[in-house]
């Protein structure tokens, strides 16, 4: 057995599958990758499904690493989560997209906003509102620009803090959006008690559209109840004419998918951009 950091053994056994084997280079590669530049922020537009327009973009990390080629997001969060280097990567995207998005505005584009997503133990941090004020004040970027992503799952966690943490957003000015809305637990009462400003439909419905009667009834219902709650919708993972169609006809607000862009690296972003009116 080999001590690993954080007091883990790791048993090296021939035995060991690839996917044990491949976390343990991911495991073993991220700690470094921050300082050798290999982690990107791309950024992916949300539209207005009425009139088609950007009205923001989110901010999505991509790893390069030379020997492991391109590593999804989906595998190496939870290891930056549970070794706790979330936190320092964390804070590095919220400054990346800050100072992303105000280079933008800059340029012209200053009706965007930028979401940013928190993990569990990122939002878990006491002072979370405090870091964000000071980006927000280091990049000077307006705090009405700046949207949070978690899931439901961290927003059940803790109740107590977590309202605390969230009014404490809620007064900076910062929006908050509810991840991949449909997948976790939460109670619907939930979204009446706390300040919550958009809810983001899980893809896994939107890929029911329109063929799955279950699927559609869900996403009807959720833009619904949300929008008479006063929180504004944004379905993820819209790819086809046909469910951009139907997000219309039920007014929900916002979209995002391949239908309207992938996640482009900053410049690409811009040429969209600038392309599109
Ligand atoms: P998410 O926040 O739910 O992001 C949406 C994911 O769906 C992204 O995957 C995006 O590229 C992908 N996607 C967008 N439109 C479509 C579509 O039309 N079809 C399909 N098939 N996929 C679409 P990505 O970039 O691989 O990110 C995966 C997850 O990793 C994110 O899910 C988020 O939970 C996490 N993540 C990414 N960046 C960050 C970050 O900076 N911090 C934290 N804490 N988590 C992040
Ligand atoms: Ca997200
Ligand atoms: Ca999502
Ligand atoms: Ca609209």
């Amino acid at each position: 057995a080999k001590r690993q950091g954080h007091g883990r053994y790791v048993f090296y056994r021939p035995e060991m599958d690839a996917n044990a084997h491949w976390m343990l280079q991911l495991r073993n590669n991220l700690h470094r990758a921050l300082d050798r530049d290999e982690l990107h922020v791309y950024y992916q537009p949300f539209v207005d499904v009425d009139s088609g327009t950007v009205t923001g973009i989110e901010a999505l990390l991509r790893w390069q690493n030379d020997e492991l080629g391109m590593v999804s997001p989906v595998d190496f969060i939870p290891i930056a989560e549970e070794t706790g280097l979330i936190i320092e990567i964390g804070q590095w995207v919220l400054r990346a997209a800050c100072r992303e998005l105000q280079r933008l505005h800059a340029r012209g584009y200053d009706h965007l906003r930028v979401a940013v997503n928190l993990s569990a133990r990122q939002f878990r941090q006491t002072d979370l509102v405090a870091q964000i004020a000071d980006v927000l004040a280091e990049t000077g970027l307006a705090s009405r620009y700046l949207e949070l992503e978690i899931t439901e799952t961290v927003l059940m966690e803790q109740a107590g803090a977590t309202l605390d943490t969230l009014h404490g957003l809620h007064e900076l000015g910062v929006a908050v959006a509810l991840d991949d809305f449909g997948t976790g637990y939460s109670s619907l009462s939930y979204l009446r008690r706390f300040p919550i400003t958009y809810l983001k439909v899980d893809k896994s419905f939107v890929d029911g559209i329109p063929g799955e009667k279950g699927d559609l009834t869900i996403t009807r219902t959720i833009v619904a109840m949300a929008r008479s709650l006063g929180i504004r919708v944004t379905a993820e993972g819209v790819e086809t004419a046909a469910q951009g169609k139907w997000l219309r006809h039920w007014n929900c607000e916002e979209a995002q998918g391949y239908l309207y862009s992938l996640p482009l690296a900053a410049d690409d972003l811009e040429w969209l951009l600038c392309n599109h009116d």
